[in-house]
């Protein structure tokens, strides 16, 4: 497992260092080949989108993923073998989290970079803008320096803040391409796409927990409650900045 820490350093210009937002990668596709790729990919399985990122970025692109569920994992493995896999450690985790990341990584073989917060995090509590700042939006930043795309595993059915994500977009807060292979997807898409694949389940969803962040900040969900009403209840927290788009 590759540790990376969080003090690389960030060039000026976006939150997470590199060029401004405007700007894209010299290696990168232009506007035209972009918004092409994007219509195209927009009706595509994940497998022919994640494909389309590595043919075009490979060693350019990596993949950002919570480990909530291994699907997305599951998918890529299949077209882009040897992709690296970037989990953010918050040091925040439940144990149940950490334990379903190293089964995962032993189950695929995962290329996995584990990033960990920088020394100033503990001075911000949590719930804070700056906590998950510098828990997960800087190591994020150092894990995805010089790179030209990064995959997620973004559901539009998420959050209402995400309901418009595109499969295929430039990330003007990132000055990256991002590519969100499950966008279209719903919640009964992965849990039909586990079911089938006999992928291993978080030990905590089964406990109530179907959005599963940082412990200070995730409770599990009664039965027809929102997902996501578990992060960050009573709170008008949201997102943890990671996801502009
Ligand atoms: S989700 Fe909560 S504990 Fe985790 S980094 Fe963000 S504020 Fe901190």
């Amino acid at each position: 497992m590759t540790d990376r820490s969080t003090t690389q350093p960030t060039a000026p210009g976006r939150p997470g260092g590199g060029p401004g937002p405007d700007a894209r990668p010299d290696s990168g596709p232009d506007a035209a080949e972009l918004a092409d790729a994007a219509a195209r990919l927009e009706t595509a399985s994940p497998t022919e989108v994640i494909a389309w990122a590595w043919q075009r970025f490979r060693g350019d692109v990596a993949l950002a993923c919570s480990f909530q569920d291994a699907v997305v994992i599951d998918l890529a493995v299949q077209v882009a073998p040897g992709i690296e896999v970037v989990f953010l450690d918050t040091g925040a985790h439940f144990d149940e989290t950490l334990a379903y990341v190293e089964a995962v990584r032993d189950r695929y073989g995962l290329q996995l970079t584990v990033t960990t917060p920088g020394p100033d995090a503990d001075a911000w509590p949590c719930g804070t803008e700056r906590c998950c700042e510098l828990r997960k939006v800087a190591p994020l930043r150092g894990a995805l320096a010089g790179r030209s795309a990064w995959l997620t595993g973004l559901k539009r059915v998420d959050a209402p803040t995400r309901a418009l994500a595109p499969v295929v977009s430039f990330d003007a807060a990132w000055g990256l391409v991002k590519v969100n292979p499950l966008a279209t997807w719903t919640d009964d898409d992965i849990a039909c796409y586990e079911l089938d694949h006999g992928l291993p389940r978080h030990p905590l969803f089964d406990r109530g927990y179907r959005s599963i962040g940082c412990a200070p900040t995730t409770r599990p969900t009664a039965p027809g409650e929102d997902p996501r009403a578990g992060r960050w209840a009573g709170s008008d927290k949201t997102e943890c900045g990671l996801h502009a788009s």
